[in-house]
């Protein structure tokens, strides 16, 4: 179960009422019983419900059983799709282990609006489902102008082009990296030389066959857990 407060043995979490009418009257869970928590930073902890009433419950934390994992530094910056595909693709790439999703409006990305909130639940929900321990975290959706003039140029951009480009799998190195995706229209010519141009910006090809957006950026992390990640 995700909580928002930090843990730590001895703290006491409150949980928000969703949470409790869900453990409470879904789960059937009442004082004394045992649930394992996370608050996406910290690691899994032992707790127990401490104190319950029908809109209440508070969790007594009592000990760590995971150390917070290590995750491979590998952010995918995505061109927002339709919403259940960018509800989709935010669910999958957690699952593959990203840590961290940004989403880049590029010319042709026709999304409706990023519901930026929703997107980070449906990351702590796949993080739960999957059991990572560390939630990826959503960023505010930034124009592909800025998210060049603003990144850090030692992290590595690679840069699925559907035009072509190096294999993937032969191309990522472990270290920080970002994978870069494109909207259902690709990129534009101009948009495509500016990423290429890029400091050290690894144009990447998927394969021969022209990949549906979040398809695409599912493919890339794949390739990267398994080449460069820590799926090795
Ligand atoms: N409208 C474009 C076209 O027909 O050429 C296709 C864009 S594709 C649906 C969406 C994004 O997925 C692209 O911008 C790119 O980032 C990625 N992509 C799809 N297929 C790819 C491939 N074979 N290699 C590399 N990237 C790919």
């Amino acid at each position: 179960l995700f909580v928002r407060s930090p843990l730590s043995e001895g703290a006491s979490v409150e949980l928000d009422a969703g949470q409790a009418n869900y453990l409470g009257n879904v789960m059937r869970l009442g004082a004394g019983a045992e649930l394992l928590v996370f608050d996406g930073k910290s690691g899994e902890w032992l707790a127990r419900i401490a104190d319950a009433d029908k809109k209440r419950m508070t969790l007594s934390v009592e000990r760590q059983t995971r150390e917070a994992e290590t995750i491979p530094d590998v952010w995918l910056a995505f061109a927002p799709v339709k919403r259940t595909q960018t509800d989709w693709l935010i669910e999958k790439a957690t699952e593959l282990g990203v840590a961290r999703l940004l989403p880049v409006m590029t010319q042709r990305t026709v999304a409706e609006r990023v519901k930026l909130e929703r997107l980070q639940a449906i990351a702590i929900e796949a993080s739960e489902q999957c059991g990572r321990t560390i939630v990826p975290n959503v960023s505010e959706p930034v124009s592909l102008s800025r998210f060049l003039a603003d990144r850090d140029e030692e992290r590595a951009l690679y840069f699925a082009d559907e035009n072509g480009g190096a294999a993937a799998a032969a191309s990522f190195k472990p270290g920080p990296s970002t994978i870069l995706t494109g909207p259902e229209g690709g990129f534009t010519d101009g948009e495509r030389a500016l990423v290429r141009a890029a400091p050290n910006s690894v144009a990447i090809s998927l394969g021969p066959r022209i990949l549906r957006a979040e398809t695409a950026a599912l493919a890339a992390i794949a390739a990267y857990m398994t080449t460069a990640g820590d799926w090795r």
